[in-house]
């Protein structure tokens, strides 16, 4: 048990696309959304589907919303729920969007290439709350104010992509994914996580199927526990969950997992965990 101040909620945990359905009921179908509650800053990384049952909860509490989203990098699954987050079409809402900018175009030109006409009848300068963006790189640590600091390092992913480390009152959480582990444990990465007591981690594949699918940018549950301990971080979140993968399948790697370490959890719709 942890206290209710620094709090982080799974709203999405899927890899690469929604797949809904029976297959997927336990541990849910939609993509990358974690929110992260810290007393009465809202922080959210990614805006994969999940942000849509973000968007509606946050809506119905009736609270006027403001927020940091920090987007790893615009793949689709990772901000394909952003046209459809509720608090961003409300007047009076303001968010402060961050994220890098990728070969000639700037973050802000990313998040509104989705929804330019062609793909999406709405821009994003006509949703109504107000945005304001900003340009992060890796080996960023700034202040967000109220306590609460944020660093930032880089991806091993195809195109790039950023992870987020957030501390707060001696507490830490980090949120890596879409990321692929190098043969030897990352030393940097292992400094950006020591002490950190909660890592959620890109463990879309296992070690069994990586080979086939190296290159792809993403990670293993056997790497992140080999990551973890490395670094003397506390608890693992498996995290951006192969898009074939079953509950049922999901089951045996969270079992296999927490035998090898029982600091270990499959993020799940829905879970909330207070740090
Ligand atoms: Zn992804
Ligand atoms: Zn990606």
């Amino acid at each position: 048990m942890g206290n209710t101040d620094f709090q982080v909620t799974f709203w999405g945990v899927r890899g690469s696309i929604p797949v809904p359905g029976p297959d997927t009921l336990k541990y849910g179908g939609n993509t990358s959304c974690v929110q992260v509650q810290i007393g009465k800053r809202l922080i959210i990384f990614d805006a994969g589907s999940g942000i849509y049952a973000l968007g509606r909860e946050l809506v119905k509490m009736g609270s006027e919303s403001n927020g940091d989203i920090f987007i790893t990098h615009t793949h689709w699954d990772h901000i394909q729920g952003f046209p459809f987050f509720a608090p961003a079409f409300i007047k009076g809402n303001s968010f402060r969007l961050y994220g890098q900018s990728k070969i000639d175009s700037t973050f802000a030109d990313l998040m509104h290439g989705q929804m330019v006409y062609q793909h999406f009848p709405v821009s994003l300068d006509q949703m109504g709350a107000k945005f304001e963006f900003h340009e992060l790189d890796s080996g960023i640590d700034i202040d967000l104010g109220d306590g609460v600091s944020l660093k930032t390092t880089n991806n091993n992913h195809p195109g790039g992509g950023l992870s987020y480390r957030l501390d707060y009152a001696g507490r830490s959480c980090c949120y890596i994914t879409d990321t692929e582990h190098c043969p030897k444990v990352d030393q940097n990465l292992c400094k950006f996580i020591s002490d950190a007591n909660l890592v959620i981690y890109d463990t879309h594949f296992t070690d069994e199927e990586y080979p086939r699918y190296m290159g792809w940018g993403h990670s293993t549950w056997q790497e992140g526990i080999k990551l973890i301990e490395t670094a003397g971080a506390h608890r693992l979140v498996l995290f951006h969950h192969a898009n074939f993968r079953s509950d049922r399948e999901m089951e045996v790697i969270e079992q296999q997992a927490r035998t090898r370490n029982n600091n270990c959890v499959a993020a799940r719709e829905g879970m909330v965990i207070n740090l």
